[in-house]
């Protein structure tokens, strides 16, 4: 016997007919179709879709995870002492680090020779940044010039994750979150 449901639907006598409802969803989905199309064949924009990468959103939530920025101390050098921690962390195995080694710079003497992501696999999951003892490692919400016709020009090595500044000062936070209403949602 089947298992019956605590919050199974009751069908009425209209729905157990079957036929009339699959006449009034093929109804629902071909005004849609008719309507959008005809918004598209006299130039106007029809369903509301982002014609990506000719079209860029800004209205991208705060807590967006979009591109990676790599953070700097005062004097500009990278924040990351290239432990590897992203890179461990990360599931998608997209980060490629190679450190180097300054005697010179007592309190920092690791650095990143060569920081890369493959934008190609990243799944922007933001564990890199969690996982990151020296908030050398940010997701800015801003997803800019990431489309290429390559594989390989989807990585991004270290200059242009150091270079790629959506915020003036990025030794500063990012702006705090906006505060959580009581339920747990963002205003
Ligand atoms: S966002 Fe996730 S998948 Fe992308 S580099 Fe960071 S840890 Fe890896
Ligand atoms: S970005 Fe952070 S976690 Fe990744 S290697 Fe640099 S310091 Fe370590």
């Amino acid at each position: 016997m089947r298992k019956q449901y605590w919050n199974e639907a009751e069908m009425g006598l209209w729905e157990r007919a079957y036929l009339p409802e699959i006449l009034r969803g093929l109804a629902i989905t071909g005004g849609v179709f008719v309507r959008n199309m005809f918004k598209w064949m006299t130039g106007r924009k029809g369903a509301l879709t982002t014609y990506y990468p000719e079209e860029t959103r800004w209205d991208y939530a705060p807590a967006n995870r979009g591109k990676h920025v790599l953070t700097r101390r005062a004097d500009g050098s990278p924040q990351c002492v290239a432990c590897n921690m992203c890179a461990t962390v990360c599931p998608a195995k997209v980060i490629e680090i190679e450190a180097g080694f300054d005697p010179a710079d007592e309190a920092h003497p690791k650095y990143p020779v060569r920081f890369e992501i493959d934008y190609s696999r990243c799944v922007f999951c933001g564990l890199c940044v969690e996982a990151c003892p020296e908030d050398a490692i940010r997701m800015a919400k801003e997803v800019p010039d990431l489309p290429a016709h390559d594989r390989w020009s989807m990585w991004l090595g270290k200059e242009e994750l150091l270079e790629w500044q959506p915020q003036g000062d990025v030794a500063k936070p990012y702006p705090p979150p906006p505060p959580r209403v009581p339920n747990g949602d963002r205003p």
